[in-house]
């Protein structure tokens, strides 16, 4: 059996999700439910769904309504089964084997995972002490290491932290690689995306979602956006039918009521101010963030375990990173038990 696996996989951990039992559930950013729950009214919608057929390979509606959204033609679209089919959409497209893949560290692991199944090499490029991108790095790598694809995260994952129109100009401006801006938290940012620069820009390519701020995690629903040449390549890579009709259907109605969805971000910078400043009483570390979450520095071992034991999940990392935590932005009642379990524990370590 080893013999059939390709040597990059061998050495690949499979992508666990969280399998701990919780009452809050804090670990992986996911928005809430406020579409489904009574306000966008389906029923009627799906009866009409012909869900013999195969769906609209192209999802025209669905992109129709995107470029609605973000303001541009649907030529600039395509719909993926998440965003991360849209991310390994790139590699298939324009990722060769041992050519050059970069994304800053820490950022979204999906690209570093992406890069070993697709057997590129990927360089992570250290962020500064204060966990921001360190621009100038990132350029020299680029050009020294002859970057095919440079991956970056804004706001970031897992820091929060947002780079600036002119940063991103920059990097756009000093390398020749494709410039990948993944804005999966940008509706919970005071940014503005870089959507603006597609037609500047022959190498930029943004991706969006609707998992987080739109709170459809469940349906699998993200989209690319970039200039028509860029689009016209990766839609001959694209496996026909990726978005399935339910999804297109969903999405649609979701993004016809994008007041839903800014009122829910409004609540959740809200709520990010409060929990920053309850996290920074308490005395831990906390990272400015413009994402749906908090990134901390715990001077508390094991924190992990400690909130794991009283049903509250958030997510850890490992290595040198292993005093940190990000906790998604919950609603006002989950903040509320976090908050009251953190400073039990905070008492109970001071004893
Ligand atoms: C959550 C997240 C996504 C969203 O992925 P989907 O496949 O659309 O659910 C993309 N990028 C980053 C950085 C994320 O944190």
């Amino acid at each position: 059996m080893e013999n059939f696996i390709k040597e990059n996989i061998k050495s690949l951990k499979a992508y666990t999700p969280n399998q701990n039992l919780f009452d809050i559930k804090l670990d992986a950013n996911e928005g809430k439910n406020i579409f489904l729950k009574d306000n966008l009214q389906l029923e009627s919608y799906l009866k009409k769904l012909e869900i013999n057929f195969y769906p609209d390979s192209s999802a025209r509606a669905l992109r129709k309504a995107i470029g609605n959204y973000v303001n541009v033609q649907s030529e600039n679209i395509i719909a993926g089964n998440g965003s991360s089919e849209a991310i390994e959409l790139i590699f298939k497209t324009f990722v060769d084997k041992g050519e050059v893949v970069l994304s800053p560290i820490p950022c979204f692991s999906m690209y570093e995972v992406f890069s070993h199944i697709y057997s590129a090499e990927f360089i992570g490029v250290k962020s500064k002490e204060n966990l921001s991108y360190d621009i100038d790095e990132i350029i020299r790598n680029c050009r020294e290491k002859k970057s095919k694809v440079v991956f970056l995260c804004n706001p970031n994952n897992p820091t929060g932290a947002v780079i600036s129109r002119e940063e991103i100009m920059r990097i756009l401006e000093n390398s020749k690689a494709i410039v990948v801006i993944d804005e999966a938290y940008i509706e919970f940012s005071d940014e503005r995306s870089a959507i603006e620069l597609i037609n500047s820009y022959e190498n930029l390519i943004i991706l969006r979602t609707l998992s987080k701020a739109f709170g459809l995690a469940g349906i699998r629903l993200g989209y690319m956006v970039s200039n028509k040449r860029i689009i016209e390549v990766i839609n001959k890579v694209k496996s026909p039918y990726n978005l399935n009709s339910l999804s297109q259907c969903i999405g649609i109605k979701a993004l016809e009521q994008q007041d839903v969805m800014k009122k829910y971000c409004d609540d959740v910078k809200k709520y990010r101010e409060s929990l920053f400043n309850e996290l920074d009483n308490l005395g831990f570390k906390v990272y400015n963030s413009q994402g749906n979450f908090l990134l901390i520095k715990s001077h508390i071992p094991d924190l992990f375990s400690k909130l794991t034991h009283k049903g509250i999940l958030v997510r850890r990392f490992f290595e040198q990173y292993q005093d940190y935590y990000r906790i998604s932005i919950g609603d006002y009642c989950e903040n509320k038990s976090f908050i009251e379990t953190l400073k039990e524990i905070v008492k109970n370590e001071n004893r």
